[in-house]
């Protein structure tokens, strides 16, 4: 008997007629002989309307009461689930992320496992039933308090009760296929990958494929879980992400014959970033120490950086750097007020930037890239701003509004489109 863990996002079980389909599909893996314990999300958009609700009562909502909102939209899709289920005639008991023994810090809005305690799972699972488990939810043990693991969490709780439980598959549920060499809702002609390495789904996730959550490809990358991701609109087969040192388990069926792998995985957008420019540094030892010293107090996860060459005449220069929009107005404000003691002239702002990033780990062993890369961009008349590149990385800063054009001509110039069109099969998108 095989143990498996499904997880199913919002967009799967988005009315009760979904929740109907996903319940047959577990009670189908489990008539299969399998034991099932399910990650489930909150139904269709519900954690974006709650949180408009949350924002619509008050700007700064606190953070721990916003976690004990958001972590009810869950509560209601396990229950449905497991009544849908129970109804079949099948035995199914739904559980809180406290309830199930997921440990986390106390990050409100952003907690990370720490340990998982599932034995309350275990123990349904030895007397029969299919569990059901509260996604993107956690309890920390010295406040005793509610938490919530990030957007798109489910799939870390998904992944975690994989390797707590030792499964033997971890099956992530979507809307499409599969994870695309792009969004197919930007680029209708992207083309299902049949397995990437946990490397390049990371670097995916991070530049803002929104398919998988980072933290949950990061948990299984060290835990050593392979992710089977795919549809529950239909049985096709979907994408395996998997860790090329550990290689894939017999169970997925895939371990035959190597091929050589593309130079490029895919490409991801991000609209979520904007652009701060330092302007007037002085050009001289420890500015730019100052300046990011002042940037770290905040906590702000920036990304690319840019310091220009400084004007000979006067000796200034200016640095640019990127970070998340919901973090500009505090980092704005930590600078105005050291702007004396950095001595730089002005700061602009600006959130109407887009970054595209180019991912493949075949980019190691191949020149060219960037050039390709560039020249597709200067074709289509796109203007880049910044440039960063790691190994197996190459991202680009454009304005917001032609980053999707970016996207679907940088995927035409690597040869990436496929010969129809993607298919989306629910979900809105948001
Ligand atoms: P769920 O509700 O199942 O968690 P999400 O909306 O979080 O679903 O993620 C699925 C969506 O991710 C797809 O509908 C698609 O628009 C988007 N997406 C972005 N990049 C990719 C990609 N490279 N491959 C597949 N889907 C992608
Ligand atoms: N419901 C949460 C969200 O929308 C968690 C998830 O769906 O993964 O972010
Ligand atoms: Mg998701």
């Amino acid at each position: 008997m095989s143990l498996i863990v499904q997880k199913y996002g919002g967009s799967s079980v988005s009315d009760a007629e979904s929740i109907k389909r996903v319940a047959k599909r577990i009670v189908e893996t489990r008539k299969a002989g399998n034991d099932v314990v399910v990650a489930v999300s909150a139904m269709g958009d519900t954690t974006d309307e709650l949180l408009d609700l949350a924002h619509e009562v008050t700007p700064i909502p606190a953070p721990r009461e916003l976690d004990m909102l958001l972590t009810a939209g869950e509560r209601i899709s396990m229950a449905l689930l497991a009544m849908a289920i129970k109804s079949m005639g099948y035995d199914a008991r739904s559980f809180t992320g406290s309830q199930a023994g997921m440990i986390t810090d106390a990050q409100h809005g952003a907690a990370r496992i720490v340990d998982v305690t599932p034995g309350r799972l275990s123990e349904a699972l030895s007397q029969g039933a299919i569990v059901i488990v509260a996604g993107f939810q956690g309890f920390n043990r010295d406040t005793k308090d509610i938490t919530t693991l990030g957007r798109g969490g489910s799939d870390t709780t998904a992944v975690a009760l994989a390797a707590a439980l030792d499964a033997d598959v971890c099956e992530i549920y979507t809307d499409v296929d599969g994870v695309f060499t792009s969004d197919p809702r930007v680029v209708p002609l992207a083309r299902k990958i049949d397995r990437i390495t946990s490397e390049e789904m990371l670097e995916l996730a991070a530049a803002g494929a929104k398919v998988l959550y980072i933290r949950a490809v990061e948990y299984a990358r060290r835990h050593g879980v392979t992710l089977h991701v795919r549809s529950s609109f239909n049985n096709n087969e979907g994408t395996i992400v998997y860790n090329p040192e550990a290689g894939i388990p017999a169970e997925l069926g895939r371990n035959g014959v190597e091929v050589e792998e593309p130079i490029i995985a895919g490409i991801a957008a991000d609209l979520s970033e904007a652009k701060i420019t330092v302007v007037g540094v002085p050009d001289i030892p420890g500015k730019a120490a100052q300046i990011f010293k002042i940037v770290a107090k905040t906590n702000s996860n920036v990304d690319m950086i840019v310091q220009n060459v400084s004007a000979a005449v006067s000796g200034l220069t200016d640095i640019s750097f990127t970070l998340p929009k919901s973090e500009g107005q505090i980092v704005l404000t930590a600078l105005t007020a050291e702007q004396d003691a950095v001595g730089f002239q002005s700061l602009q702002y600006d959130d109407q930037i887009g970054k595209l990033a180019l991912v493949g780990a075949g980019m190691r062993t191949n020149t060219g890239v960037s050039a390709k890369l560039f020249e597709a961009l200067y074709e289509a008349g796109i203007n880049i701003e910044m440039i960063s590149t790691s190994e197996i990385r190459i991202s680009v800063v454009t304005r917001a509004d032609t980053i999707n054009d970016a996207v679907r001509v940088v995927h035409t110039a690597f040869g990436l489109d496929a010969d129809e069109v993607a298919k989306v099969h629910g979900g809105t998108g948001r």
